[in-house]
């Protein structure tokens, strides 16, 4: 089978955790900023498109080369086998960026790409009119930076954090890539239980059950490239069936989910139930401030309000000091809290045993870890 050179892209910060995720697939890579490049089969995009949890899309990299003139982008551009992979009738936009290029113009770039890929086309298919553009959609984009170009094409469409069981969601919702995320940089396993104060529409807790259970984040959608005509559906469906098969769903999970607004509990409830995993998550509405447990050797994960408007800092303040005095006693547990708030650690009343920079969207935050003091697992 072909294979294609690839990227898996992400937020800055896991590009890690998406290399690590990649590799536990069986398919070598290579870490970057923002992103992990492989090589790999259409076989290969439909596995990582089911299962990746903490990627944002997989571009296909259809050429690099360097271009400080139009006519350098319009030759490199026309010499790509276009007619491998568009058919006659193919839906291709055209998006661009440019970055310290000579080619700044990114609206010409985007032109002059299209342009090529046209006539490219026309001469292929004996055409002499426009192209009908009414068929599957081909999102390409043209890249420069330092006058290195980057030709890629989105295999994806709607972004993986789009895994289609979250309907509601309230008004801070984290990206389930990013909910994955904070789970995959605890030391959660299953066997352990797992609790969210703050569980908003549950999206922590949902991603932890999906990942204990073996589920494929991807099963309950579809991905841009399962419609063009030259990628054979056997392939899809034979991803598929082997990510069924793959589920565990034979697991007792301890995993608790509170919230003080009761609404959000139902959200969580229903987005559980989509996800499958409404058997596995205890949804019930409290306030942070009531927590207790005589449970050992559990993990604390909370994504509270960050008090980003002024009018909310004071209450903000009170909760994370409050979330100090309820945590303290728990000291066989591991708590992971992200927040924009950099004096977190003091009203919280304790140094955090390690941080990581995160970006939720484009706030930048950070996951204050305190580790458990006993945890000898
Ligand atoms: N991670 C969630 C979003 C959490 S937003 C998601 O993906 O949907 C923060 C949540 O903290 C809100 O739902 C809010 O109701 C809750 N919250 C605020 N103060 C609280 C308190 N004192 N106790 C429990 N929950 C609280």
């Amino acid at each position: 089978m072909k294979t294609y050179k690839c990227m898996a892209t992400c937020a800055a910060g896991i590009e890690a955790l998406v290399g690590k995720e990649i590799r536990n697939l069986g398919i070598d890579c290579q870490v970057e900023n923002g992103r992990a490049l492989f090589t790999g089969t259409m076989a290969d995009i439909a596995k990582l498109s089911l299962w990746l949890r903490t990627a944002d899309r997989i571009k296909i990299i259809l050429a690099e080369f360097e271009a400080r003139t139009f006519e350098d982008l319009f030759d490199q551009v026309y010499d790509i086998a276009w007619e491998d992979i568009l058919p006659l009738d193919a839906n291709f936009p055209v998006s661009g960026k440019s970055i310290k290029s000579k080619l700044f113009s990114v609206s010409d770039c985007q032109a002059l790409t299209k342009k090529a890929i046209v006539e490219r086309l026309k001469k292929f298919y004996h055409r002499y009119g426009r192209l009908p553009e009414s068929g599957a959609k081909f999102p390409i984009e043209v890249a420069i930076r330092k006058d290195k170009v980057m030709i890629t094409l989105d295999t994806t469409g709607d972004s993986f954090f789009k895994r289609g069981y979250r309907t509601e969601k309230g008004g801070a919702p984290l990206k389930e890539t990013l909910a994955a995320s904070l789970v995959m940089l605890t030391n959660w396993r299953a066997d352990m239980p797992l609790v969210d104060l703050t569980c908003g529409s549950g999206t922590i807790l949902i991603e932890a059950a999906m990942m204990a259970l073996n589920i494929a984040p991807g099963l309950k959608r579809t991905f841009l490239c399962e419609t063009w005509p030259f990628v054979d559906q056997n392939i899809w469906g034979q991803a598929r069936k082997e990510a069924y098969q793959a589920q565990k769903l034979d697991q007792q999970l301890d995993i608790l989910g509170t919230d003080i607004d009761h609404k959000m509990i139902e959200i969580a409830k229903a987005n559980a139930q989509k996800a499958g995993v409404a058997d596995y998550i205890t949804f019930k509405q409290m306030r942070l401030q009531d927590f207790t447990t005589t449970k050992e050797n559990g993990v604390i994960i909370c994504n509270p309000p960050y008090g980003e408007r002024l009018s909310d800092k004071a209450q903000v303040e009170q909760l994370y000091k409050e979330m100090g005095q309820v945590f303290a006693p728990l000291t066989t547990w591991s708590k992971y809290i992200l927040t924009s708030d950099l004096q977190f650690e003091e009203f919280y009343g304790s140094k955090a045993t390690k941080k990581r920079k995160l970006y939720n969207g484009a706030l930048r935050t950070d996951y204050f870890q305190y580790w458990a003091q006993r945890n000898n697992r």
